[in-house]
């Protein structure tokens, strides 16, 4: 025997011997414990199907009854997923009892870990008949008071409420933040943690000039000119020092080495967060405000705003999700943050009808424009309600934005069914949005080989994304362009003369169909990859007025007393087409502004 050989067969020996001790560890299947008519003692491993793929689990039963849980591996998105982990979790060991609610806004990760702790108990003897006796546990828990005062009431925690809170509680001013979801980040948290900020320091490493008045002038350009010039001028002169509060005061990490150029703008200037996603973003905002000693009420419904005699906001009526109707007194004012409506079809109809149900959403559910609503009641003013964003290019199956599809940027193209592009691939999010619908089955394919693959590495960056796409056939890896067509019944004919005039165009640094901008790259070696894309709606542009300093005007222009408003819920900024990497730059920017001047 060789070398090799002899060690390849240590390695299997080894493998076996550690093989049968995790056998030994983890049982396989049981029968019901006789004196208890309950399970087996063991430890016992089970699977459940999450957002993000398979969750693990593992139970430990002790004296007939579960006595642990604990969750060995998942992929679910990180913050939205933890409250569902934890509750679950806990409930089920306290109660010993697979009976429990799920977590709203998390409900298919709290069903994965459900199913995966019954699939284990199945093993120890478990079944369905035997789950039904345990009692259904409700995870909502009761305030001991129904009516609380503050110096600020903050309503919603994704960036905006988050920065505000910060802020307004710097002052040393009692906050609360009411957030109806379990989890607080909102649309922020799923973003891809893009920040735009002319003159940081990473544009400088990079030799790149940019200056405050072209970062306005192109969010201006992007908007159609339509925006509030005023709000334009405050978010792009306060993005520098934004950023740097978020580095030196909240420990936000960005990517050293990144720098990216969003559509639209002139020159690379959005920040991007470790990770390449809000999260970070998020888990710092938040971990400040705790620190502080900022309180949160989750699961806490804002549903309606409470003047009094001379028309000031003095409280906000909540209810939380054990059913308890709360009323928050703010002695200095309420701050409104409650993001977009996207994820609300019913409103997103009633101001612009082609925005239907067609489309699904690439925002968190908690996207239903409550805060919009509220404000109205109390006279607020709203503008640019109808102009509504989708992303061009996100997953046909749930709508969620792709990450993988970046490859865009790095010179994918887009085809249609008949095997032929249609627009210009680096063109306006809504004029790609709307070609793609136009397109048979309203649907688009991007395809890319190993030229573009190599710059940004999509696949392997997003690697979980792809993994998801590639289980649920929405993209495929081919050796040649033949399969790749065939994969989507793409007319492959046109596709190989597609990809060769698009080649030649490469070849002579000029696409002479769409002009496409930034760099061109060949689709030459593989392999290759084909995606299949759709737009989902991605941002409201509309919302309430406001003036610079963050006042929620009524439709006289008068300030509202005690009411501010920042983030997404506002209209304005981003006039008829946010552009990439602003919505962060604005959450931020306005947040901070509104959780300063609430208090003064
Ligand atoms: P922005 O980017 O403007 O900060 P996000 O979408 O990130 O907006 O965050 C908005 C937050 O507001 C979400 O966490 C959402 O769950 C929360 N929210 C929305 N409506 C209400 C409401 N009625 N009461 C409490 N929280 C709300």
């Amino acid at each position: 025997m060789n070398k090799v050989y002899k060690s390849i067969s240590l390695v299997m020996v080894l493998l076996l011997i550690i093989g049968s001790f995790v056998g030994c560890a983890t049982k396989e299947t049981a029968e019901l414990n006789e004196e208890t008519g309950k399970y087996t003692d063991g430890t016992y491993q089970g699977k459940g199907e999450g957002k993000g793929g398979e969750v693990l689990v593992q139970v430990v039963v002790k004296n007939g009854d579960i006595d642990d849980v604990k969750i060995l591996k998942h992929n679910e998105t990180e913050m939205i997923s933890d409250p569902a982990i934890s509750k679950i979790v806990k409930a089920v060991i306290e109660n010993k009892s697979v009976n429990v609610d799920v977590v709203s806004g998390a409900t298919m990760t709290s069903e994965a870990i459900l199913e995966g702790i019954k699939d284990a108990l199945v093993k120890a003897g478990g079944s369905e008949e035997v789950f039904k006796k345990d009692k259904q546990i409700s995870l909502s828990s009761k305030e001991e008071e129904q009516e609380m005062t503050y110096d600020v009431v903050i309503i919603g925690a994704g960036g905006a409420g988050l920065s505000a809170a910060v802020e307004a509680r710097n002052t040393g001013a009692d906050v609360v933040v009411l957030e109806k979801m379990p989890a607080v980040g909102g649309n922020t948290l799923v973003s891809g943690g893009g920040l735009n900020v002319p003159g940081s320091e990473q544009q400088k490493a990079n030799g790149i000039n940019d200056t405050v008045e072209s970062f306005i002038k192109d969010t201006l350009n992007g908007g159609d000119n339509i925006n509030d010039e005023k709000l334009v001028k405050v978010m792009a002169e306060n993005a520098l020092s934004t950023a740097e509060w978020l580095v030196n005061n909240v420990g936000v990490e960005f990517m050293p080495e990144r720098l990216q150029q969003f559509g639209g703008h002139s020159v690379p200037r959005a920040l991007i967060a470790k990770s390449n996603h809000g999260t970070e973003l998020i888990k710092k905002l938040k971990k400040q405000a705790d620190d502080l000693g900022v309180d949160f009420k989750m699961d806490t419904k804002a549903e309606e705003l409470v003047v009094d005699e001379n028309n000031k906001v003095v409280s906000v009526k909540a209810v939380n999700v054990a059913g308890q109707e709360l009323i928050f007194n703010a002695n200095k004012g309420v701050v409104i943050s409650t993001g977009g409506f996207g994820a609300n079809v019913e409103m997103r109809k009633k101001y612009n009808p082609e925005m239907d149900e067609r489309y699904m959403t690439t925002d968190v559910p908690a996207t239903t424009g409550d805060g919009i609503v509220m404000a109205q009641k109390v006279g607020a003013d709203t503008r640019d309600m109808k102009y509504i964003q989708t992303y061009p290019l996100c997953n046909p199956k749930t709508g969620i934005i792709s990450y993988v599809a970046n490859s865009r940027f790095d010179g994918a193209i887009l085809v249609n069914k008949e095997g032929s592009r249609f627009v210009e691939e680096m063109g306006r999010r809504d004029v790609i949005s709307k070609s793609i619908l136009d397109q048979t089955g309203s649907s688009a394919y991007l395809i890319w080989g190993q030229e573009i693959e190599q710059i940004g590495k999509m696949t392997e960056v997003h690697k979980n994304e792809y993994s998801l796409l590639e289980k649920d056939d929405l993209i495929y890896k081919a050796d040649n362009i033949e399969d790749l067509a065939k994969f989507f019944d793409i007319e492959t004919e046109e596709l190989k003369n597609t990809i060769n005039k698009y080649n030649s165009y490469v070849e002579n640094g000029m696409d002479k169909e769409f002009n496409r901008r930034g760099n061109l790259r060949s689709i030459k070696e593989g392999p290759y990859y084909v995606q299949n894309v759709i737009p989902s709606i991605h941002h409201t542009m509309g919302g309430v007025v406001i003036d610079s300093e963050t006042h929620v005007l009524d439709g006289n222009g008068n300030i509202i007393s005690g009411l501010f408003a920042a983030g997404e819920v506002v209209g304005g900024v981003h006039g008829t087409n946010r552009l990439g990497g602003n919505a962060v730059t604005d959450v931020v920017v306005f947040g901070r502004i509104a959780g300063k001047n609430v208090v003064k």
